[in-house]
């Protein structure tokens, strides 16, 4: 990082239009690092919009200014002008241009910086710089240590430092994985910025719904299939599901993680059948690296523990395929 700042700085030292965006489905990372440097930059005189192809979950809706962020799929025409009037692209939490659907078909032919700040395991090569680091718990702890290597700490306020904690503390599971001594130093820089720890866990976590957490008891009693001899749990809802408990964008955040609960659960997937695609959520505990699964039999990609792809194959042949394919990897499951 500090190896780019000195080529980052002049970019940065007269006012420019800036676009930051971040990937589909936007989760608690790709809001908080986008909105962190998005106030971040505004400190400095920038012009700054945040562009996401698709909308948040409502539990992200105390954030700072996150009702400024322009969602592509409800305001395209907005997205467009943003985007002509750039000359400085940011692509956060996301390493490759296909993430972003639509936006990076509208990006790539224009002109100007393109700065990528990633968590992902192997970026693609589409930006001037590729800042990437695998080892991060998330995308933020790495927008702190860029205004870090900058030299701009001293410009971290409240609300950014807010902004960094939600990515941080979303991505980690709150502080369950991807955690480092670095980063716990990190979140006691962020606390003496102000950040009140226990309010935002509140905010972020307790905020369910009686249909979600009824819909949570549904997946778990009545979708739930463990596969005792690949250690492995899926859970997979169908269409009637979505219509029966009107499911919509959030609804279903975090059920994965539950199936690891389970002592001898090494390995989870969360398969919904969606309008047009299937898709999967997938989990791991220790080596067993998901993101392998996501990226060779489903189209995705993602990091070692937790990945994500997708299939047109409809939910019973997904399923069936995701079963196939674990006598494949059995071994390093269960190792
Ligand atoms: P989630 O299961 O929470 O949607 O995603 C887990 C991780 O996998 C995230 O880091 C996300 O970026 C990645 N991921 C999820 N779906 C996809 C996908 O379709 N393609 C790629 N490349 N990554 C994905
Ligand atoms: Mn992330």
């Amino acid at each position: 990082m500090d190896f780019f700042a000195n080529d980052i700085k002049p970019v940065l030292a007269t006012p420019k239009n800036v676009v930051i965006t971040s990937h589909r489905n936007p989760d608690g990372d790709a809001i908080g690092s986008s909105l962190g440097l998005y106030h971040f930059l505004r400190g400095l005189g920038h012009f700054v919009t945040v562009i996401v192809p698709s909308e948040y979950p409502d539990f992200l809706d105390w954030m700072p200014d996150v009702t400024k962020i322009i969602v592509f799929d409800n305001q395209p025409e907005e997205s467009q002008a943003a985007i002509e009037q750039a000359d400085l692209f940011f692509f956060l939490d996301f390493n490759d241009l296909e993430r972003i659907d639509k936006l990076g078909e509208m990006i790539a032919p224009r002109k100007g910086t393109r700065i990528m700040i990633d968590h992902h395991l192997y970026p693609e090569n589409c930006a001037d710089f590729i800042i990437s680091d695998p080892d991060a718990s998330s995308t933020s702890e790495m927008v702190y240590d860029f205004i870090s290597a900058l030299g701009f700490r001293s410009k971290v306020d409240k609300i950014i430092a807010e902004c960094i904690y939600t990515g941080i503390v979303t991505d980690t599971g709150s502080f369950k994985y991807a955690t480092s001594s670095k980063l716990f130093r990190t979140v006691a820089d962020l606390l003496e910025f102000g950040v009140d720890d226990y309010l935002l866990q509140d905010l972020i976590f307790n905020c369910m719904s009686v249909k979600q957490l009824r819909l949570l008891g549904h997946c778990l009693h009545n979708r739930m299939e463990i596969l005792e001899e690949y250690q492995t749990g899926i859970i997979a809802l169908t269409k009637e599901d979505y219509a029966n408990f009107e499911i919509q964008r959030g609804d279903t955040e975090g059920i994965v993680n539950y199936l690891l609960k389970l002592k001898n659960v090494k390995l989870a997937a969360f398969i919904t059948e969606q309008p047009t695609i299937v898709k999967l959520s997938l989990r791991s505990k220790g080596d067993f690296s998901v993101q392998e699964i996501a990226k060779k039999h489903f189209k995705g990609g993602g990091h070692k523990n937790a990945a994500g792809g997708y299939s047109f194959q409809g939910l019973k042949t997904t399923v069936r395929k995701f079963k196939e394919i674990l006598p494949e990897y059995r071994l390093q499951i269960i190792q």
